[in-house]
């Protein structure tokens, strides 16, 4: 099925084609480093997040950018309040950036440029235009001419007019045009600055963006994301000079802008002192996913309003999902599945499973409806339930196949929205968990090798490429023969080994747990906890 996009440019949802067939390339303005970012900034890169995961998921190779502002009036005027550098300030606040990030749960980005690491870029771009007669040098600073550009106002279906009767700043006497904006700007005594043909000085907000963007990604790439506030006049002004400075149109072809987040029906503000940092979310031991949820649950062009005890509800969604998957883990483990009622029914569970996934990509599909994609999730989680107690009473190998199949189709689709449920896959000799190919397929090239390393170190079998290929089928197998390995161990007490294996394995993000069961060992498996171990550490 196709997917379609809600583009700000036509007003329309509009089926996603992009400039090269299976190829995505994504820019998300990013944060202007002077500060923690706060909840606002966060549903923002959340959001951006969930659809770059859910065109990887569809199969798209995605490039995801997201620049850094590292040079603006807000870090220079918090470093004369710090009394430090503007570099200082930027260089602190990119790095709490980076952790809140994470902290969330936002893959890394795949380039992450620095607008003060493009000025010649910048003077490049700013330079054509004026060759071109689209901007103007007025005494060390360069405007760019508006009414120049024909299409001004075609990304927030405004003309000049109503722009100008709804603007309250003063008037500028030097420009042309009072919505004419900077491009370049004169360096003021004691600020940062570069050299430039219209004498020192640093680069306008706008021009950083299209810079970057057009470096990255070239004229007519396929994303262009922000918050609704970035409609006008940052991303109106970013398609003015690059359209001009390319001489091109269009220099993005669908533009995405999230909705506002509100606190407790107030706009977050500074002035009404109702800024939420991030960091406070988590100081306060919220769970990240709890914080996400509560984002997903709206449509990301949708406003939320938040509130604490909003947060506390998702926070509950959230454990009672998890405590379901637990108990699942749980009731797998313990019960033991006569051997008598051993029907074969793998149609019913194909079937869920399938259903499932359809409903789910129906849902992402039409622009990315994350509430209705976590309302497929919940309606699964229901009958998850009931299908549990009916295992508990009655344990049949098709019911203890279909919970399986409904762990694993959390997993999967909890990937996709960024939820990490820290769930377990119940490891029994007996069970051959279906399809883990497919597992082996969805984690780093590197954690598999590290794994076989183990295996073929411990297994003392011959270590071929043949062999690598035939165990990629059997994720239950590598991880038997090391688990037995190390069980054999602690029964004649080799501690040492045994917990050398343990420590191994969860250098690759597996738990193991020595619990009493008749199999001595269980062990959990976040995908999470492996992303971060080798994904974000490069
Ligand atoms: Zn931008």
């Amino acid at each position: 099925m196709s997917l379609r996009v809600y583009n700000t440019l036509t007003g329309k949802k509009e089926e996603l084609v992009p400039r090269e067939e299976g190829k995505i390339g994504m820019y998300v303005c990013g944060p202007t480093v002077y500060n923690y970012i706060h909840i606002g900034n966060a549903r923002c890169y959340v959001s951006f997040d969930v659809i770059r995961r859910y065109l990887r998921y569809k199969g798209y190779k995605v490039i995801y950018i997201q620049n850094i502002t590292d040079i603006d009036d807000k870090i220079i005027n918090r470093a004369r309040e710090e009394n430090t550098t503007a570099e200082e300030i930027s260089r602190k606040c990119t790095r709490a950036y980076l952790e809140d990030m994470e902290s969330l749960g936002v893959e890394p980005i795949d380039v992450q440029p620095k607008a003060t690491g493009h000025i010649p870029e910048m003077l490049g771009m700013i330079e054509k235009l004026i060759q071109k007669g689209y901007a103007y040098v007025v005494d060390g600073d360069v405007f760019f001419e508006v009414t120049k550009f024909e299409d001004y106002g075609k990304l927030s279906h405004r003309t000049l007019e109503e722009m100008r009767a709804g603007e309250r700043v003063e008037i500028d006497p030097r420009k042309r045009h009072p919505m004419d904006f900077a491009l370049w700007k004169k360096a003021k005594p004691c600020e940062p600055s570069w050299p430039s043909p219209w004498g020192d000085g640093r680069p306008g907000w706008h021009i950083e963006c299209s810079a970057m963007s057009l470096k990255y990604l070239g004229m007519g790439f396929d994303i262009h994301a922000g918050g609704q506030d970035l409609i006008f006049p940052h991303h109106e002004n970013e398609i003015a000079q690059s359209e001009a400075y390319a001489g091109a149109k269009p220099f993005v072809r669908y533009w995405l802008h999230n909705g506002f987040l509100s606190i407790e029906k107030e706009k977050m503000a500074k002035s009404l002192g109702n800024v939420i940092l991030v960091r406070e979310i988590l100081e306060r031991k919220y769970n990240p996913n709890a914080l996400r949820l509560l984002f997903l649950e709206h449509h990301y062009r949708s406003p939320i309003d938040f509130t604490l005890d909003r947060l506390s509800e998702s926070t509950e969604a959230f454990e009672r999902l998890e405590n379901l998957l637990g108990d699942i883990d749980d009731a797998l483990e313990v019960c033991s599945v006569s051997s008598t009622s051993q029907i074969e029914t793998g149609e019913d569970v194909s079937r869920i499973v399938s259903e499932t996934r359809a409903k789910f990509k129906e849902a992402m599909d039409d622009d990315f409806n994350t509430a209705a994609a976590l309302a497929v999730l919940f309606e699964l989680a229901k009958e998850a339930h009931i299908l549990l107690q009916n295992f508990k009473a009655n344990p049949t190998a098709e019911a203890r196949d279909l919970l399986i199949e409904i762990g694993k189709i959390f997993f999967e689709l909890g990937k996709v929205l960024g939820l990490e449920f820290g769930l377990s896959i119940i490891q029994e000799s007996k069970i051959k968990l279906p399809r883990t190919q497919e597992l082996l397929k969805l984690l780093p090239e590197k954690m598999v090798s590290d794994l076989f390393d183990l295996y073929f170190e411990l297994s003392q079998g011959p270590d071929t490429k043949e062999t690598r290929a035939r165990l990629k089928e059997d994720f239950t197998k590598i991880l038997n023969t090391i688990l037995d390995v190390r069980k054999r161990a602690r029964e004649r007490k080799d501690w040492k080994t045994a917990d050398n294996i343990r420590e191994r394995l969860n250098g690759m993000g597996i738990e193991v747990r020595d619990v009493d069961t008749p199999r001595g060992y269980k062990w959990k498996f976040s995908f999470q906890r492996v992303i971060d171990i080798y994904e974000r550490s490069r």
